[in-house]
């Protein structure tokens, strides 16, 4: 018996054709299909507007209500279960440390992305507040509930941070501002930092201006795709969606201008068709720049119109995974490492006896983001299983330890002498981080001199 749900969208144990990589040739978004006119810009929920009535639960049998932003927002499963508005345990985890905040429209994100369960195409299948994004349902709060519930609790609160996800609507600049205005009025952005992860595409200089001013911490562009080829397939002209790389890279500099070294990051999703080479040399642009980068593998999000494609082989994603952390966080530089002629890493710049302690320390496998309170390179952002499931994880949202550590390594291809992993012995005996155990706090020491 075991309470992990079955999954359908499981990473090969090598890519397309026997590749340990996913290849742009096969990553390929399927095309939208015609919307019917009546379902066009959240029409099914505003024919029947249906008034909110607090906590709305998503794909519960009934008819969406019409809730719309700055009274609403959407918040993870894993904020609604760590704030006790839905029941439920987190895998491994106590809590989520961030409080992922999401601005909800019935007409719903006007983006059409091919990764994302958001996009607009889904307007048929699913209402906007019903649908699946980056694998979980995210259930509608009053926005005055979520910061009474945050105030009560003050300094014990259990976010390290909060985090403004805009979306693209033309209501979207306005009220973005209104929701941080709202939390900061109560909250000390001393004690719940706040990030925003802006929608570029909507946004001019003076929004992020405005931003800065009321109190935000941090300001991150899901720039996504890796590449200006990638980003115009996945969410560009190649999907009818209106986002350009050269608006998001404008906003990304302002956001550098205004916010300022270590207070700026772009998003990327690693195994959409870009080589290894590719996301690394844009990683060690964005630190040169003073940035960081957030990173992501790619997982077939149901619903999608990449949900027809391979999640990013285990290889290909923890080699990327442990050079992003060298080049982020111990002062590597990517000319330092070797790649192969298919863009692969072979060689990360480090000699071994470096490198192994950096990889038994684990933080290189963990999710990425802004960061928290117990260290710079442990992200507040660990919403858990958001581009795996927790039978075959890619970001850890807990400190992996153990036959964690040795799972890694196997699919590193760098076993160490005498310590073979066994498939499935992390299930056996699992660190339980649930009740405090070893986590963040405790994550072992690992830096490069
Ligand atoms: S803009 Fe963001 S929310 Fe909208 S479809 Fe694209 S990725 Fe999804």
């Amino acid at each position: 018996m075991t309470c992990l749900k079955p999954e359908a969208a499981m990473p090969a144990d090598t890519g397309p054709n026997g590749a340990d990589f996913n290849p742009f040739s096969v990553m390929q978004p399927r095309r939208p299909d015609t919307i019917p006119r009546d379902f066009r810009n959240g029409g099914r929920v505003k024919a029947a507007d249906i008034a909110p009535a607090g906590v709305y639960l998503p794909n519960n049998n009934v008819m969406t209500p019409a809730m719309r932003s700055p009274d609403y927002v959407q918040m993870s499963t894993a904020a609604a279960i760590t704030l006790g508005i839905m029941p439920g345990m987190l895998y491994r985890c106590a809590c989520t440390r961030c409080l992922n905040l999401l601005l909800t429209y019935p007409e719903g994100c006007r983006a059409n992305c091919a990764y994302c369960g958001l996009a607009r195409h889904r307007e048929s299948e699913r209402d906007y507040a019903d649908r699946n994004f980056i694998r979980v349902d995210w259930p509608a709060v009053p926005m005055a509930e979520i910061v009474e519930k945050v105030a009560a609790d003050g300094e014990n609160t259990p976010f390290h941070r909060m985090c403004i996800s805009m979306i693209t609507h033309p209501r979207s600049d306005d009220d973005t501002v209104t929701v941080l205005k709202q939390w900061t009025d109560r909250i000390d952005p001393a004690t719940v930092p706040v990030s925003i992860l802006s929608n570029p595409t909507t946004m001019q200089r003076a929004d992020v201006e405005t931003l800065k001013g009321l109190g935000a911490d941090i300001f991150t562009v899901a720039l996504d795709a890796a590449t200006p080829e990638i980003f115009d397939r996945t969410r560009g002209k190649g999907v009818d969606s209106p986002h350009s790389w050269k608006k998001y890279w404008e906003i990304l500099m302002n956001a550098r201008d205004i916010f300022g070294p270590q207070k700026f990051g772009a998003h990327i999703i690693v195994g959409m068709g870009e080589t290894e080479a590719d996301v690394l040399t844009l990683v060690q642009q964005l630190v040169d720049l003073g940035g960081h980068s957030h990173m992501f593998c790619f997982f077939p999000e149901k619903g999608s119109l990449m949900d027809h494609l391979p999640a990013t082989p285990r290889d290909q994603w923890r080699r990327v995974q442990l050079a992003r952390y060298l080049i982020d966080y111990c002062d590597v530089r990517v000319e330092r490492m070797a790649f192969d002629g298919e863009g692969r890493v072979t060689d990360f710049g480090l000699p071994q006896g470096e490198l192994d302690a950096i990889i038994d320390a684990g933080i290189a496998f963990r999710t990425s983001g802004c960061p928290g309170k117990f260290r710079e390179d442990v992200s507040a952002c660990d919403r858990p299983y958001g581009d795996s499931p927790p039978s075959n994880i890619a970001s850890y949202p807990f400190q992996p330890a153990g036959a964690d550590i040795r799972r890694i390594r196997h699919q590193l291809d760098m076993e160490k002498p005498g310590e073979a992993y066994e498939p499935g012995e992390e299930f056996d005996d699992p660190v339980d981080n649930s009740e405090g155990g070893p986590d963040e706090s405790g994550a072992a020491e690992a830096r490069v001199a």
